[in-house]
């Protein structure tokens, strides 16, 4: 039995919000002339047309989205980001100063931020060592009452690895509160996306973006699939017009080109894949941890070292050496054939450079 009831787990000062109401929201259908919104009628500054307010409820994007995804255009909630969602769905269900949320370190760090900003305590289930959820753990923090919500990453940043979605569905079959998939890399690994499960699971909520495969992240759109009445307590307490129209046409030209989309993440995992096997040769390299996703995540014996002297020869990667769990680690995005192929010359320098030393 589902333990979920969402008339439980919401705010009460939530529930009883009355949202404010656009000029957009009253009038949505076609007239000659719209004098309703204080909009500049003689048109843009600049070169764009970009004058009226944007749709507040994304129709046509949704619609678009809904058949991409094989789901109903009603439970998709679209967000500045996914990080605006993640921090929607906080400020709609934890209370501030008395809820907490659970996260599974190391993670994205917005559960944990957003968490923090709206005065909610987070509660750690560390990764073992080989990045696998400590299952058991889990299932104990769950039992604590005041916690409300669950992010799961899968595959994690910036471990790369997978969370086994039996394992998430069966918590969320077993839990109070809303249980998060974050499946921001979900298009780079060969796993299930959870997407469809929001209709049996009333408590399951599945973050997507544009910003990794899509290769959008400069128009900031993430995407949550989840029931209707979630979504609708999402637009309650969304800024009406959180997503520019400029932002909705071009994710919309987008679905155009699913093709395009599938190529480029077929060259990516295969760089990903070589560059792994390249990686575990350098006598430094202690470990290339197996990824699911468009980065690696790699143990050096000496991760600042490494880090500088790539930094010196205009490569920049991500130290995560002082993150616990990442001791030596660096985080490393896969870039184009040739950017990677210069990563591994200025890496075998680096070899060289250390004997020189010795
Ligand atoms: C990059 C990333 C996102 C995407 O965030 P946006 O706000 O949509 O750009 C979400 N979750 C994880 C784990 C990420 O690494």
């Amino acid at each position: 039995m589902n333990k979920f009831n969402l008339e439980q787990i919401i705010r009460p000062n939530i529930k009883k919000l009355t949202p404010y109401s656009s000029a957009r929201d009253e009038f949505s259908g076609v007239a000659e002339i719209y004098l309703d919104a204080n909009e500049n009628a003689l048109g843009s500054i600049g070169s764009a047309d970009n004058h009226r307010y944007p749709d507040p409820m994304q129709k046509e994007l949704k619609e678009g989205l809904a058949k991409l995804e094989d789901i109903n255009p009603a439970n998709i909630f679209l967000g500045v980001g996914s990080d605006e969602i993640i921090d929607l769905l906080i400020r709609a269900f934890c209370f501030p100063g008395r809820d907490k949320t659970l996260i599974m370190p190391p993670t994205f760090g917005m559960y944990e931020v957003s968490s923090q900003i709206n005065d909610i305590e987070v509660l750690s289930v560390p990764l073992k060592s080989d990045f696998s959820v400590d299952e058991e753990a889990v299932w104990s923090a769950i039992r604590d009452e005041k916690l409300k919500l669950i992010f799961f990453c899968t595959p994690n940043n910036p471990s790369g690895s997978l969370v086994n979605p039996d394992f998430i569905l069966q918590i969320a079959r077993n839990f109070r509160g809303l249980v998060v998939v974050d499946e921001a890399y979900a298009d780079f690994a060969e796993t299930v996306s959870l997407t469809k499960y929001h209709d049996q699971y009333p408590n399951l909520v599945i973050l997507k973006t544009f910003s990794k495969a899509w290769g959008l992240a400069a128009i900031r759109l993430g995407m949550g699939f989840m029931s209707e009445s979630i979504v609708k307590i999402l637009n309650k307490i969304k800024q009406p017009g959180n997503i520019s129209t400029p932002t909705q046409l071009l994710a919309l030209q987008a679905l155009d080109f699913v093709e395009e989309k599938q190529k480029k993440v077929d060259l990516i995992v295969a760089e990903r894949n070589q560059l792994a096997i390249e990686l575990t040769k350098l006598s430094y390299v202690e470990t290339v941890f197996p990824s699911q996703a468009n980065f690696l995540l790699v143990r050096f014996n000496q991760a600042r070292a490494v880090y500088s002297y790539l930094a010196q020869n205009q490569i920049i990667t991500r130290d995560r050496s002082k993150t616990p769990g990442c001791e030596n680690c660096l985080r490393i995005t896969i870039g184009t054939p040739a950017e990677n192929r210069k990563l591994l010359k200025e890496l075998k320098s680096f070899t060289k450079d250390q004997e020189g030393e010795l």
